[in-house]
């Protein structure tokens, strides 16, 4: 069992800041996460996948797990439908490229999304009209303070929007996932930008909705090797009535969706471009130039220096318009 002692975290976090954990390992099955959790008992624990969601603001004083399990097994099958378990340190858009090749139905319009397969259920990954808890069945995990391992169905995750029981805890390293996909495509309207893309295209094959995906992603968002960032940063708030009712009198266009008759959301980006927050530099951070709500790291390998351009838009936003925003982005 390698443990390995004071490892710089740069590498490790698509912000590039810095900070030294003071144990680091990577596990390569279950059997091995669980010893390793077990021999440091007193130590405080984190995982880490890709580092897509997550900086350091100072060194971590504890033991990090990067976990290196990977494969993928076919669960169940029958003329409809397939379940596939995925190891946690899948590439998530590999996985998808293979279930896309393979006319895996589900997953789709996750594609380029960067993140590890056991990190996508921690925020219940989501883009253009779905979110992953839509297709897991089963996340298997260790827990993180004692090593024994524990299933989870669809409905004990808790999934809620960018949230499960795993991010609100910390308490579980997941080990794999089990996906329910459909062996039929059949593609339904969901998101404006999409339909868009595919140009009127009613029945596009599932490979021309994941490359129409592809050529949307990459256009609006920075490569985070060139441009460091950990894609948007801030959750998009709910409102009560109230609120909703005070925002519009505030900016009468605001984006806003019914959740339901006292739920409301509106959008972090029209929030951040109307406080003034449009391609906005402060010293070695700032906003992305085609979209507000991803914070770019222009050269500082300080996380301090994110956690005060992005304290500064919080207060600036509750100033504004009386609602404070919540990091989508884990910081530590
Ligand atoms: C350019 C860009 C675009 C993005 N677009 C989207 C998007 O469209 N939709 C979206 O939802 N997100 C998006 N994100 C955010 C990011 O892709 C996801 O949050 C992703 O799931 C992070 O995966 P990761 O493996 O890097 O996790 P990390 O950043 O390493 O970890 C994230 C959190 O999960 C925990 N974690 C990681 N692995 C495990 C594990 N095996 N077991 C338990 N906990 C674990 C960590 O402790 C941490 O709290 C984007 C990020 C970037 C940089």
């Amino acid at each position: 069992m390698n443990v390995k002692h004071n490892i710089q975290l740069k590498p490790y976090n698509s912000f590039r800041t810095q900070g030294y954990a003071k144990l680091f390992c990577e596990p390569t099955s279950v059997e091995e996460l669980s010893e390793i959790i077990k021999q440091y008992p007193d130590e405080k624990k984190l995982v880490i996948g890709g580092g897509f969601n997550l900086f350091f603001t100072k060194d971590y004083d504890g033991l990090v797990i990067h976990p290196q399990m990977k494969g993928t097994n076919i669960w169940y099958e029958d003329a409809s439908l397939i379940e596939i378990e995925a190891s946690a340190s899948e590439d998530w858009d590999d996985f998808v490229a293979h279930c896309v090749d393979n006319h895996y139905a589900g997953l789709e319009n996750l594609s380029l999304i960067p993140s590890t397969v056991g990190a996508a259920p921690v925020q219940n990954i989501g883009a253009y009209g779905i979110e992953v808890k839509d297709v897991i069945t089963l996340v298997r995990t260790v827990n993180i303070h004692t090593g024994e391992q524990k299933d989870f169905t669809n409905q004990m995750c808790e999934f809620e929007y960018r949230d499960s029981i795993f991010k609100r805890t910390g308490d579980y390293v997941i080990t794999s996932v089990v996906f329910r996909l459909k062996k039929h495509f059949a593609y339904r309207e969901k998101y404006i930008d999409l339909s868009q893309e595919l140009k009127g295209n009613k029945y596009p094959t599932i490979r021309e909705v994941r490359d129409a995906i592809i050529r949307i992603r990459n256009r609006k968002l920075p490569d985070y090797n060139l441009l460091p960032n950990a894609g948007s940063f801030f959750k998009n708030p709910f409102l009560t009535y109230d609120e909703k009712e005070k925002l519009i009198k505030l900016l009468p266009n605001a984006t806003i969706h019914n959740v339901n008759e006292n739920c409301f959301k509106t959008s972090s980006a029209f929030l951040l471009d109307k406080a003034g927050y449009k391609n906005k530099r402060n010293g070695l951070v700032g906003t992305y130039e085609h979209h507000s709500l991803i914070i770019v790291n222009y050269g500082t390998e300080r996380g301090q220096d994110i956690v005060n351009f992005i304290e500064e838009i919080r207060q600036e936003v509750h100033a504004q318009f009386n609602i404070w925003l919540e990091p989508e982005v884990r910081m530590y």
